[in-house]
């Protein structure tokens, strides 16, 4: 059995303008010491995915469609009450700037311990005890559980937030942007850490990122998000060397090489589609190089085009040969 198996997942937003269908029909899955990346402009449904799964989706969201399986057991259907049992337990959320969410007036430690007692009934001793095994376990050293946060680095805090994510063992952590605010240097530490702490503990991670570079060296297996759906998904090396859909090859050309080769960097035409008015067909067809007449009549479907590498788009062998 998956460790988590996302299956055709609708999560819709109801505003005073209409329905935006945030998510649509989006299917992933994940096993146990496995990371996959998400990755897509913003308002593709990738941090909606993520909130989806941890059931923390604002007051006008709604799943309406879809299963969440984690080993099994169906998310999607548990009430508020019966979700905060698995929140932080089994699935744990390290949000982007989730480090200037720190309590500027409160130790570390007792904010790491806090989150203990809370979760796990310990007794407070018990949860600083714990906290500073945390602290060292991201790499800062446990004696400084008596410091506030003003005396730590951004890349520092962040560490802080993955100790707090880790309280209480989850299965599954999902990062959300954990490194934007980060310099490249501290990013990269910060990736490695993570990558580090899931071979250690054998855990689930989700990574979603605007920046597909940084999934190449991180993730085994990547989802593209446009419009609420996947666009593409497989593996890091079906993305990177037989990308099948024009939003991923422009995506990849977006951001510098993470291996340093020399590569043009070139932006994406346009911008992404206003939710409440998707474009017909393909939704990627005003700002397509390869559309055609087709695209701008007919969705797409998903379809596998080797083991385990779905692409939805009309002209992915046009694209393939092209390489
Ligand atoms: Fe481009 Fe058409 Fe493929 Fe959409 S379906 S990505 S418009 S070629």
């Amino acid at each position: 059995m998956k460790l988590l198996e996302v299956k055709n997942l609708r999560t819709y937003f109801t505003i005073s303008q209409g329905t935006v269908k945030a998510v649509d029909d989006v299917s992933f899955d994940l096993d146990h010491g496995e990371a996959l990346g998400i990755v897509g402009e913003s308002g593709c449904g990738k941090t909606t995915s993520a909130l989806s799964i941890a059931k923390l989706l604002p007051k006008e969201g709604k799943i309406v469609g879809g299963e969440i399986l984690l080993e099994g057991k169906d998310l999607a259907k548990l009430s508020d009450e019966e979700i905060q049992k698995h929140r932080w337990n089994d699935v744990s959320i390290c949000f982007q700037g989730a480090m200037n969410a720190l309590n500027p007036v409160m130790k570390i430690g007792e904010q790491i311990a806090e989150a203990i007692v809370l979760h796990h009934k310990s007794s407070e001793k018990d949860a600083m005890k714990k906290a500073a095994e945390l602290l060292e376990l991201v790499e800062i050293p446990g004696e400084r559980i008596n410091n506030y946060p003003h005396e730590f680095s951004g890349g520092m805090k962040q560490r802080v937030m993955i100790a707090m994510a880790l309280a209480c063992d989850p299965k599954i952590i999902i990062g959300d942007e954990p490194t934007t605010a980060l310099d490249v240097m501290v990013q990269a530490q910060i990736l490695n850490l993570l990558e580090r702490l899931r071979t250690e503990f054998d855990m689930g991670f989700i990574l979603i990122t605007h920046d597909l570079s940084i999934l190449a060296e991180t993730c085994d297996k990547i989802a593209v998000m446009y419009a609420g759906r996947i666009v593409e998904k497989g593996s890091s090396e079906d993305i990177f060397q037989r990308t099948g859909h024009p939003y991923t090859k422009k995506l990849i050309k977006c951001f510098p090489d993470i291996k340093g080769n020399k590569r043009m960097m070139e932006g994406i035409p346009g911008a992404p589609p206003n939710m409440l008015e998707i474009p017909p067909g393909c939704p990627f067809h005003p700002r397509c190089e390869y559309a055609e007449e087709v695209c701008r009549r007919s969705m797409p479907d998903a379809i596998e085009r080797d083991r385990g590498h779905f692409v939805a788009c009309h002209r992915w062998e046009v694209m393939r040969s092209e390489r």
